[in-house]
C-alpha cells in the first residue's frame, strides 16, 4: 500500500509521517513501566539507507525505544511510521512481513536445531505459504535457502560449525547467529541492539567489516551500540537518549563535540 493510500485510510490518527525521505518515523513516543517514564517526546526519523545509530547511557530507554518499534511493546502515546506504514498495534510477525527485522540484546536462537537449520528457518517460514501445496517446488526452494544460508553464515563467519547445535554456542557466536537470522530476510529495515555486546576485539572488528559491506549493499540500519569505537566506525547519523529523551542529533562530528552528551556520559565512559 502506498503512503498516500495508507494515510487515506487513516485519516485521522493525527500523527506526523516524517520528513519524505525517511523510512522510519517515531512520533512522540511515550512508555511508562509502572510510573517510570522509560521513553518520554521521543521524535526520531531515520532515512533510506542511512545507517541511524541510538546511543546512551545504561538504562537511557534505547531497548524499549527499539521493542515498540518492533511490536514488543505498545507505546503509551505516538506511533511509529515505517514506509508509510502505521506500525504502532500491529503484531511483531506483521511488522516483521512489512520488511523490518531485528537483533535482540539477548540473542533468541532455536538451541536444539543446529546454526544451519536455524539460519535456514526465517527465510522458510516467510516462503511456506507459496510453497505448501507443492512438495517439489518445496524442496527446490530448500535447496536454494540452504545455499543461501551456507553463505550467509560465511558472511559471519560461523561457516566452520554448521552442523553445531545453536545450544553449543557463545555468547558472541549466538549474536552472529542472529545476526545472520536478519541477514537471510533481506529486510528493508534492520534494526540491532547491541549486535557486538559479549564479543572479543577482534570478532567485534569482523561484525563492523560486516555491517559496512551491508551499509554499501543500501539496507538502512538502526544499530543501539555502547561501543562508541563501532559507533563511530558505522554511523551516518545518531541519536543520544538519556533519561527516556532525545537530548541530541546530529553527524557523528557533531554528537563528539556536543556538551549535553559529554555530560549525559559523564561517570559511565568517555565519547
Ligand atoms: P537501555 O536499553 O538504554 O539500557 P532500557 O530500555 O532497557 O534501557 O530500559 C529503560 C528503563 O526502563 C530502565 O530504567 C529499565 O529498568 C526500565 N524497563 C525496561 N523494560 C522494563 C520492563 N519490562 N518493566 C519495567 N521496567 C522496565
Ligand atoms: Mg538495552
Amino acid at each position: 500500500m502506498s503512503i498516500a493510500e495508507d494515510m487515506a485510510n487513516e485519516p485521522d490518527r493525527g500523527f506526523e509521517r516524517g520528513t519524505p525521505n525517511s523510512v522510519l518515523h517515531i512520533d512522540d513516543v511515550h512508555k511508562s513501566f509502572a510510573g517510570l517514564h522509560a521513553l518520554s517526546d521521543v521524535d526520531l526519523d531515520v532515512r533510506e539507507g542511512e545507517t541511524h545509530a541510538i546511543i546512551g547511557p545504561n538504562g537511557a530507554g534505547k531497548s524499549t525505544l527499539l521493542n515498540v518499534c518492533v511490536g514488543r511493546l505498545k507505546p503509551d502515546r505516538g506511533a511509529v511510521v515505517f514506509d508509510g506504514h502505521v506500525l504502532t498495534g500491529k503484531a511483531p510477525h506483521e511488522i516483521n512481513q512489512l520488511g523490518v527485522a531485528r537483533v535482540f540484546q539477548t540473542p533468541e536462537v532455536f538451541p536444539d536445531l543446529t546454526i544451519l537449520e536455524n539460519i535456514m528457518l526465517p527465510a522458510l517460514s516467510k516462503r511456506d505459504g507459496q510453497f505448501k501445496l507443492n512438495p517439489f517446488k518445496l524442496f527446490s526452494k530448500e535447496t536454494a535457502i540452504r545455499d543461501e544460508a551456507e553463505q550467509v553464515a560465511e558472511s559471519v563467519g560461523l561457516q566452520s560449525q554448521l552442523t553445531a547445535h545453536a545450544s553449543s554456542m557463545s555468547r558472541g557466536d549466538k549474536r552472529r547467529l542472529e545476526l545472520a537470522m536478519g541477514l537471510i530476510q533481506h529486510p528493508r529495515l534492520l534494526l540491532l541492539d547491541e549486535p557486538t555486546a559479549g564479543m572479543a576485539r577482534h570478532d567485534t572488528n569482523a561484525t563492523i567489516d560486516l555491517l559496512k559491506k551491508i551499509k554499501e549493499g543500501g539496507m538502512t540500519k538502526v544499530i543501539i551500540e555502547h561501543d562508541m569505537h563501532v559507533v563511530f566506525s558505522l554511523a551516518d547519523r545518531i541519536s543520544v537518549l538519556a533519561g527516556g529523551r532525545i537530548i541530541a542529533q546530529g553527524t557523528p562530528e557533531e554528537i563528539k563535540d556536543d556538551p549535553k552528551v559529554k555530560e549525559a556520559y559523564l561517570g559511565e565512559e568517555q565519547v
